[in-house]
């Protein structure tokens, strides 16, 4: 198990969120949880190729046609992933593939490790769908609204500035 910074699952990432992701491995890891940086940021481009998977089109409206391939509800611009200020972790299995196969208890250990440096927990804040455990932000409590009109105005780095600026909610 080992991560690497410069892989390509960090690029582009808000490097305060890269830091504090990196941390949660290492004590993760050293708690013998083996965990790993999933999914990083995604482009609008994949995002949408992301929300595409389960879905066709039906008269100009995305319509959901296999519900076991669907991976997000987020279309471009709805997801954090996309403000580079979101990870998805997984776990690595005993021949190093990927797995969330895992007692959700060990979901809550990570948790715990990645809220004492400020993440939040998809499971925290959407709900009990299994696909949000391995989700972790960091917006301070910004609502996507926001940060899609700070990002329209003045930019990607603004967005990142006003989360290191805001008061932990
Ligand atoms: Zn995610």
């Amino acid at each position: 198990m080992s991560y690497n910074l410069a892989s390509q699952v960090y690029m582009d990432l808000y490097p305060v969120l890269a830091r504090k992701i990196k941390y949660t491995i290492i004590r993760a890891n050293n708690e013998g949880l083996p965990i790993d940086l999933f999914c990083g940021g995604r482009s609008w481009e994949m995002q949408q190729k992301e929300y595409e998977k389960g879905r066709e089109l039906k008269e100009g409206i995305w319509t959901i046609s296999d519900l076991h391939r669907v991976v997000t509800n987020a279309q471009p611009g709805d997801s954090w992933h996309n403000y580079f200020v979101a990870g998805d972790f997984a776990f690595k299995d005993e021949h190093d593939d990927w797995t969330w196969d895992i007692p959700t208890k060990y979901w809550h250990r990570v948790a715990e490790i990645a809220k004492e440096v400020g993440l939040e927990w998809g499971l925290e804040l959407f709900g009990a769908k299994l696909s949000d455990y391995p989700h972790f932000q960091y917006t301070k409590g910004l609502r996507i609204w926001q940060a899609k009109g700070i990002v329209k105005a003045d930019g990607l780095k603004a967005l990142w500035d006003t989360i290191e600026k805001e008061e932990v909610v």
